[in-house]
């Protein structure tokens, strides 16, 4: 199997502290996707700017002439780029660098399996990506593995699989995070690649299943972050009485520049500014108005208001 990175004390994947495992490779293409190092099945690599040492050996060990010097540093021509990894290989200071890890089932539990003790009753793991679902077979064994050491399993995902997949899995799931990020079929495939329909069939059966279930929603300026866009996520949510525990609506944030960087990618939500309060609390109310459990409806993350109270605190 392909994984980005295990992520230890996690506070953000599920309930407790949780280990969360990413795993690499994805359906959609979220235009504002924070984690672009794992939309790619494939193994790939990054450039870290304050690491170079501006040696240019990647240039010379590179056989596709992929690597050039520019004012901003290295960079990759990934039209010509084979992915080799000779440049991360022989890189004196490891500022070229693999991304994703081939790693064996039996090797990723045994990483895992070391946490176990502070998952203290309601921590445990989270299978998150990526699409956890694109590597079902495997996700599979390495829940069969945790399942039998009583770990709790919870599975973030884009929705986007058949619906096979979820009822291999779900045996061994305890909580769902489930994203709904665009109600409308035509800005769901202009926004994320491809059409939500297989997306809301799945959440409508699974809210059949006994499994708990939690809605995320990203709040992203000009793209999720209208009314009308919430409205109509809300009543599909009571239209169809989606059984639910929680749902998120998490604020835009930032912190992914730096990875776009790395993999020499711009990214149009560079300049954008964070949410303000007013837009979530608009959004909050809206949400609430429809449902049937207000109580349950949440936002989480930074907004504009909290950020300008940070900077001038530093
Ligand atoms: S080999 Fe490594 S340190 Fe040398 S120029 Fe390339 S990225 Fe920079
Ligand atoms: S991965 Fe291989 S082909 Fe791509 S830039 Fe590095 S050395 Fe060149």
């Amino acid at each position: 199997m392909n994984i980005l990175n295990i992520q230890r004390m996690s506070t953000e994947d599920g309930p407790g502290l949780r280990t969360t495992v990413f795993f690499k490779g994805c359906p959609l293409k979220c235009t504002w996707c924070h984690n672009p190092e794992s939309i790619l099945p494939s193994i790939q690599k990054e450039w870290f700017q304050v690491r170079c040492i501006g040696c240019h050996i990647c240039i010379v060990n590179c056989p596709a002439q992929a690597l050039s010097v520019t004012e901003n540093g290295i960079d990759s021509d990934m039209t010509k780029c084979k992915l080799c990894l000779k440049c991360v290989d022989g890189c004196p200071a490891g500022a070229m660098q693999q991304i994703g890890k081939i790693i064996s089932v039996e090797m990723l539990f045994n990483e895992i399996i070391k946490d176990k003790a502070y998952f203290n009753g309601s921590g445990g793991v989270t299978l998150s990506g990526g699409e956890v679902m694109a590597q079902t077979t495997e996700a599979v064994k390495l829940c069969q593995k945790l399942k039998a050491h009583g770990i709790s399993i919870a599975l973030d995902t884009s929705g986007y699989t058949q619906y096979a997949n979820f009822e291999t899995l779900l045996p061994y799931v305890d909580l769902l995070l489930y994203d709904l990020k665009v109600d409308d079929a035509l800005d769901h495939q202009r926004l994320c690649g491809v059409d939500n329909a297989i997306i809301k069939s799945n959440l409508i059966r699974l809210s059949q299943e006994s499994v708990k279930i939690w809605i995320r929603t990203p709040i992203i300026p000009n793209a999720t972050d209208d009314v009308k866009n919430i409205k109509a996520i809300a009543t599909f949510l009571s239209e169809y009485s989606i059984r639910f525990e929680r749902w998120e609506l998490c604020a835009f944030n930032n912190l992914c520049i730096d990875k776009y960087a790395r993999l020499g990618q711009s990214w149009e939500f560079e300049k954008t500014p964070l949410v303000t309060k007013d837009t979530m609390a608009l959004l909050l109310s809206t949400a609430q108005a429809i449902v049937s459990k207000p109580e349950v409806v949440s936002f989480t993350g930074l907004t504009q208001l909290e950020e300008e109270v940070k900077c001038t605190k530093q």
